[in-house]
């Protein structure tokens, strides 16, 4: 019996956790509204969270019917009360960043690495980042909840090991345990998409909806789905493998998983670089063929580059690409009917020569009017998307405990 009154406490915790980070300040009659516990036990249980300095209390005067002249108490959490970690494993670079519990960034630092590298010292290296960012930030490091990792591939979740990342030459590779022996935190690792999805499904774009994308875009393609107030992972971690949906099943071109005509084989980074080199080639003194002989960066820069200065040809190939994501969606539309789905990695770098055309096709394609009701935009996280949702894993799986009450979803 006790245990099960511990069991009952902490989820009525978890609940009133998770509803001020939804809520931010809100008074104690709207948490008993939004949890469905008493009065009582919410301040009972608010009374607990003051003492442990997890959140704090404002005497806001609130203008909301005719009993006015009493200033209302509302609660909200103190977001530096705890921090946490979160590290994106990307291809050739990793971010680390230390975010409070609002995943405000604290601190963050970016490093390359040789793809194909040894896994082992790659995660030494980030290892050795993590303490170093610990201790630049002057965090005392019993504040960090834990450390949220982004890999790339297929990660199983329970146990922390990135299965297979063909993009770094890496499989089986215990990330969880090796990151754990070295800074001694908790550690949970996911795919990296896939918690930039969570990134706008908890602090972003994706705060009031309950069936979510976050579709990425740059070397490889992927999704990350957020349904019913959880990531969604599919039945062996292989949910929103969007990149290998096929798109020419004759003829189409070879694709790293082994099939042909896969989306990615058409809109990924290299894939829309190749194209522009076809057209380069053929227009040597066009403006594309200028930008790519004086790149200074990389090349998919040179591209956007030479669309802003209105190279007709670039346009037109990348509203070819933005047609094949467009039908890409629709498919997903049809398959998922979300609410939102978030744009990232090189869809939110060339915005406004994607997005048009994406909705629009998006329109055109998808069953019924299901395409009418999702909004579609772009993350506001920038390239930080991946290190934020790392760090929002940590916090939701070590503080909010998200998983734990997923049932009462984000219906309030
Ligand atoms: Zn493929």
């Amino acid at each position: 019996m006790g245990s099960n009154q511990v069991t009952a406490k902490s989820l009525n915790i978890r609940s009133i956790l998770k509803a001020l980070l939804y809520h931010q300040q809100i008074s104690r009659v709207e948490l008993a509204e939004l949890t469905g516990l008493t009065t009582a036990t919410i301040s009972n249980l608010v009374n607990e969270l003051l003492s442990q300095g997890l959140v704090r209390e404002n005497g806001i005067e609130q203008v909301i019917s005719p009993r006015v002249g009493r200033p209302r108490m509302t609660v909200e959490l103190i977001p530096d009360a705890r921090f946490a970690i979160g590290v994106h494993i990307g291809i050739g670079e990793y971010q680390i960043v230390i975010t409070d519990l609002l995943a405000n960034i604290v601190s963050f630092t970016t490093q390359k690495f040789e793809v194909c590298e040894s896994a082992e010292i790659v995660i030494q290296e980030i290892v050795t980042q993590i303490d170093l960012l610990i201790i630049q930030s002057g965090i005392s490091k019993n504040l960090i909840v834990g450390i949220g990792v982004g890999a790339s591939g297929l990660v199983n979740v329970e146990t922390g090991v990135n299965i297979n990342a063909p993009n770094l030459c890496w499989q089986h590779i215990p990330i969880r345990d090796w990151i754990h022996l070295g800074t001694g935190l908790p550690v949970i690792v996911d795919n990296n998409v896939r918690l930039m999805c969570l990134a706008e499904a908890m602090f972003g774009e994706g705060k009031t909806d309950n069936v979510m994308a976050f579709v990425y875009a740059r070397v490889g393609v992927g999704a990350g789905l957020f349904v019913n107030g959880k990531l969604f992972r599919g039945m062996a971690a292989g949910a929103g493998e969007i990149g290998h949906s096929i798109m020419i099943p004759d003829g189409g071109e070879k694709c790293s998983c082994g099939n042909h005509g896969c989306l990615e084989t058409l809109v990924s980074q290299n894939a829309i670089i190749k194209s522009a080199m076809y057209l380069a080639e053929a227009n040597p003194t066009g403006i594309l063929a200028q930008k790519f002989g004086d790149c200074q960066s990389n090349e998919m820069d040179c591209v956007f580059s030479a669309a802003q200065d209105g190279d007709e040809e670039v346009l037109k190939m990348l509203a070819e690409k933005a047609k094949y994501f467009g039908i890409a969606l629709a498919n997903l539309i049809n398959i998922l009917n979300p609410n939102l789905i978030v744009l990232g990695g090189i869809l939110e770098q060339g915005e406004e020569y994607f997005l048009p055309e994406i909705k629009k096709v998006v329109n055109e394609y998808s069953f019924s009017h299901l395409g009418d009701q999702v909004r579609i935009c772009v993350s506001g996280f920038g390239q930080k998307t991946g290190v934020i949702g790392a760090s929002a894993l940590a916090l939701s799986t070590y503080f909010y405990d998200l998983n734990e009450i997923q049932e009462q979803e984000k219906s309030f």
